[in-house]
């Protein structure tokens, strides 16, 4: 019998379809075998523990470039220890691009940014400018460097694409073999209803969700899936907030469309009532789409059984709650549309889909499993990942099922000085995260170095590949 680096022993083992009691052994960072049971000198014991795949979040904001040529505040340093303590070993986060500039020059720099990761990462490429140059030149470059799926904004100053540039993305990347991501709202609708507000009075952080009511959520998560089904393009709608919108995707994806929909950990924790706090609280609970009601979580959940909603992520955003670069960077006092959107929740993710998921019902442990790991993993390409299997990458959570923890912003070893999860309990917890064998994180104490992480290249892969239905058996994608 060969010899392993090292055997995970006496655990019981989790994928996204399996359950069973196995010793893995690991050997140049890939699992090597599954058995029953393994010798070795070197062993890390998982008694009365699940061994899960590391967790995958395929969209989270991590040291993203401004365009004032400086940062996001949380940095893959420690954005990627808060990964490793939430359980989480693979990210893929976003390069930009800043309007009437290239795509090349901020994707040299937040490259290299990242070789500070402790996690392995890819990227998506947000296209803000579908100029020429970018569309016809610089995207099939990059998706030939490994960078296969891109992110379009349908709004949002000033990432916001109108309907051409959207649909000039689309036949990029179906050009190119890419995977396209969306962020589904009416930017006008937006805009309009926050000129009422504001003219009204009405500037405090509660009424960002006023100003993007779930019908401007839904039409342009319909009309994102009309122009991708015109160019014969596949997509994911990205952090789908409530039931009205994915029903959306359900439509779609029962006529057969390659339509898939992503939401996020705190659609089914917050609501929009937590932006409506004294003082600049409520900041702290903006995002976009905003949060809805509490009896919107339970039909989050029927979305997620009927397979409608097949991936979580944290969509973590790195703005902190105090300074002058985070949530404050127009002042303590700015209304909600100057105030930066988005909430932190790297590490939080895991624990709080175990506990609102597994412990509470909703959904059986390998399900969790296919939510945030193997899916995502699948949908994105990442080869090796998201699962347990021999030849796979040794991403490993050893999981603590019934370890209950309160949340503090402490625990989540960010960057960022608030986690809009504080005090929240949850039952189930990581007590050990392994990246392609080693033992990157115990007990809460990240044991990994800066550079520990590796870029994944995506090369093509069938999932993502067109359906081939064109309107008239025209393929415009062939010339604009
Ligand atoms: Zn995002």
């Amino acid at each position: 019998m060969a010899d392993f680096d090292l055997i995970v022993r006496g655990g019981t083992v989790v994928t996204g379809t399996d359950t069973v009691r196995a010793d893995i052994g690991i050997r140049d960072g890939k699992i090597a075998a599954i058995a029953d049971s393994l010798s070795g000198p070197e062993t890390l014991d998982a008694d009365g523990l699940f061994v899960l795949p590391g967790g995958v979040d395929t969209h989270c904001h991590i040291e993203q470039l401004r365009a004032d040529g400086t940062a996001d505040e949380e940095t893959w340093e420690s954005g990627s220890a808060s990964c490793l303590v939430g359980g989480t070993t693979s990210v893929v986060t976003f390069s930009t691009q800043f309007k009437g500039h290239d795509i090349l020059d901020p994707l040299a720099d937040y490259r290299r940014r990242a070789q500070m990761s402790m996690v392995d990462y890819s990227f998506h490429q947000i296209v803000t400018d579908a100029s020429d140059e970018v569309i016809f030149k610089q995207i099939p470059r990059i998706v030939e460097e490994g960078i296969r799926s891109l992110k379009v904004f349908l709004t949002y100053d000033p990432l916001h694409l109108d309907d051409r540039g959207y649909l000039r993305v689309l036949a990029a990347a179906r050009r190119a073999g890419a995977f396209v991501t969306v962020h589904c709202e009416n930017y006008e609708a937006i805009n309009w209803r926050t000129e009422a507000l504001l003219a009204a009075g009405h500037t405090s952080a509660k009424y960002h969700s006023w100003s993007r009511p779930s019908i401007v959520e839904r039409e342009a998560t319909h009309r994102a899936i009309a122009l991708a089904e015109l160019v014969d393009q596949p997509i994911q709608v990205f952090h789908v907030s409530c039931q009205e919108v994915a029903e959306e995707v359900a439509t779609a994806q029962a006529r057969g469309l390659k339509v898939w929909a992503e939401t996020c950990t705190q659609y089914f924790v917050l609501t929009a009532q937590d932006q409506d706090r004294p003082g600049f609280e409520g900041a702290k609970f903006m995002c976009s789409p905003s949060p809805r009601t509490e009896a919107e979580h339970a039909r989050m959940w029927d979305m997620v059984r009927r397979g409608v909603i097949d991936v979580v992520s944290s969509d973590h955003s790195g703005w902190c709650f105090e300074g002058t670069r985070g949530k404050r960077i127009n002042g303590s006092d700015a209304n909600f549309r100057d105030t930066p959107n988005g909430v932190p929740g790297l590490s939080a993710r895991l624990p709080l889909m175990f506990s609102e998921g597994v412990v509470k019902g909703n959904i059986d442990i390998n399900h969790f499993v296919r939510l945030t790991a193997t899916n995502p993993a699948k949908l994105f390409g990442l080869a090796g990942k998201g699962s347990i299997a021999v030849g796979y990458d040794a991403d490993l959570v050893l999981w603590d099922a019934t370890k209950q923890v309160t949340i503090t912003n402490d625990l989540m070893h960010q960057a960022i000085d608030y986690t809009p999860y504080e005090g929240m309990t949850v039952t189930g917890w990581p007590v050990a995260t392994l990246l392609r064998g080693h033992v990157s994180m115990r007990d809460g104490v990240v044991q990994s170095e800066p550079g520990a992480g590796k870029f994944l290249a995506r090369a093509p892969y069938d999932l993502i590949k067109p359906r081939g239905v064109l309107a008239d058996g025209f393929d415009a994608s062939l010339y604009a």
